[in-house]
């Protein structure tokens, strides 16, 4: 599981679209490139990347220092719907109803797990969707503590963009001592939040134009 200097300490996923009838996105394939860049880079702080394919979050992604979750967002096509029920049957959430004959989505208890979009026979939902939630400065352990959201992004590049970038602000601003998850607030999470979906959307912005 890796050892405990202060560096990446480890960066462990689920087995994702590989051997996952729920994952969202290749886990293993995104951990690799990660691993490559990454592993054992001496940081000021211990850090642990966790990736799921899913929000069933079988490698809790939300309490390690940066977690990455595989999430789908599902979208109903207008007017084909017959109402049959069975992605309402699916939905552990309980977030899909049936209303005039249609399904309608609850946005406030969808989790984006993609379920529905798999189990609609007629191929209705489809998924609107499909990002990469990207988390910072949770921790296991004794103490355990929720990471906060960064931001969700499109594709693996944006991800691995996005994994450099906290990597790179971690190492010029923690100090070394404490646990990531106690300096958020004295590193300016907030601004970083800030400039780094700023960054992505100039990369997104600079990219329509090149095509
Ligand atoms: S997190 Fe989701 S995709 Fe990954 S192993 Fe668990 S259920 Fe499967
Ligand atoms: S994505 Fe998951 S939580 Fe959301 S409506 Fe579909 S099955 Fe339910
Ligand atoms: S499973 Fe498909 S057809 Fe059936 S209610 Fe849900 S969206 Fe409509």
């Amino acid at each position: 599981m890796g050892s405990e200097k202060d560096e990446i300490v480890n960066i462990l996923a689920c087995p994702g679209i590989e051997r996952c009838k729920f994952a969202n996105i290749d886990t293993i394939g995104l951990a690799r490139k990660a691993d490559e860049k990454l592993f054992g880079k001496e940081m000021p702080v211990k850090m642990r990347i966790a990736i799921s394919g899913c929000p069933n979050a079988c490698t809790s992604p939300m309490l390690n220092e940066i977690g990455i979750m595989g999430r789908i967002r599902p979208l109903r096509t207008p007017g084909l719907c017959t109402g049959c029920g069975t992605c309402v049957q699916y939905c552990k959430e309980k977030a899909i109803v049936i209303r005039n004959g249609i399904s309608v989505l609850k946005e406030d208890k969808c989790v984006q797990c993609g379920v529905c979009v798999r189990s609609c026979p007629f191929e209705i939902l489809k998924a609107d969707h499909r990002h990469f939630l990207v988390s910072v400065g949770g921790r296991r352990g004794r103490h355990p503590r929720i990471g906060r959201e960064l931001l969700t992004a499109d594709s693996e590049e944006e991800v691995l963009f996005a994994i450099d970038r906290i990597v790179n602000w971690v190492y010029r601003r923690a100090w070394s001592g404490r646990l990531l998850s106690e300096q958020l607030d004295d590193i300016h999470f907030e601004k970083f939040r800030e400039e780094i979906v700023r960054a992505i959307q100039e990369k997104k912005a600079a990219r329509t134009e090149r095509a």
